[in-house]
């Protein structure tokens, strides 16, 4: 997908501010900045849960900034995973994970069940089919909106920080199925702040700074050699 000079202003404030990128098939874009640097603006932009004030988002070739554009099918093809997991609290994990298939007709009851079954399976978490969130950990919660986004078929995954909100000691599980898929070849475009990840399997990392791409490279480029002066200093304040 292409992003092309997206601004994003909230009344006064520019939290996008002419951003231009280019993700390509198969890559694992990390996206690090300080709090408030339009992190989640530019995700949110991508499958526009923000709607740019200015400038074009391209998707398998269709510029769905267009307002022309059913947004809903393209959404559809771009999974995305909160910081909180938003699983519906009063159905089992099964009906979280097959309910938008289904609703939206992209999946029988029985091949959604099916699909979804063996996406628990994937995770080792197939005794939890007919449990509720509420009787999940965190990470297994986290784990279950991953897959739940999966049984879309989406053809990228959008990830704005999955391990925030975890107590440390479940940070792990999460990030293991994220290189899982990585190492699947999913698409990937994540904000995180585990550096630990990004070193490991990002094929490219990202600095933002206010409303800014300042900075990006392959991992080695960026953590051993970075150039921006305020990416130097936030490289410095995390690691
Ligand atoms: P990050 O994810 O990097 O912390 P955000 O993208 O959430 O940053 O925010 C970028 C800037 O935009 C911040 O100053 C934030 O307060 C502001 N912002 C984000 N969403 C809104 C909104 N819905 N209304 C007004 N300001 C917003
Ligand atoms: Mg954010």
């Amino acid at each position: 997908m292409k992003v092309e000079e997206v601004h994003k202003i909230f009344g006064e404030l520019h939290a996008l501010d002419g951003v231009s990128e280019e993700i390509h098939k198969g890559e694992v874009v990390v996206i690090v900045g300080p709090s408030g640097s339009g992190k989640s603006t530019f995700l949110r932009s991508l499958n526009l849960l923000e709607t740019p004030s200015k400038g074009h988002i391209y998707f398998e070739g269709t510029d769905i900034t267009d307002k022309k554009v059913d947004i809903n099918k393209h959404r559809q093809k771009m999974g995305m995973v909160f910081q909180h997991f938003n699983l519906f609290p009063h159905k089992t994990i099964l009906q979280n994970i097959t309910l938008a298939p289904v609703k939206l007709k992209l999946q029988s009851k029985e091949e959604a069940e099916k699909k979804g079954m063996e996406l628990l399976r994937r995770v080792g978490l197939e005794e939890k089919a007919n449990a509720y969130p509420s009787q999940l950990s965190g990470g297994q919660k986290q784990r279950i909106a991953i897959i739940r986004s999966l049984a879309m078929n989406p053809e990228v995954m959008l990830f704005d920080e999955p391990t925030s909100a975890l107590d440390p000691e479940m940070v792990g599980e999460v990030l293991d199925l994220m290189k899982q898929l990585a190492r699947d070849g999913m698409t990937m475009v994540v904000v995180t702040h585990e550096m630990g990840f990004a070193k490991e399997v990002a094929t490219r990392v990202i600095f933002m700074d206010e409303g800014r791409i300042k900075e990006q490279g392959t991992p080695e480029e960026f953590f051993d050699h970075p150039k921006d002066e305020r990416l130097k200093e936030f490289l410095s304040k995390i690691l």
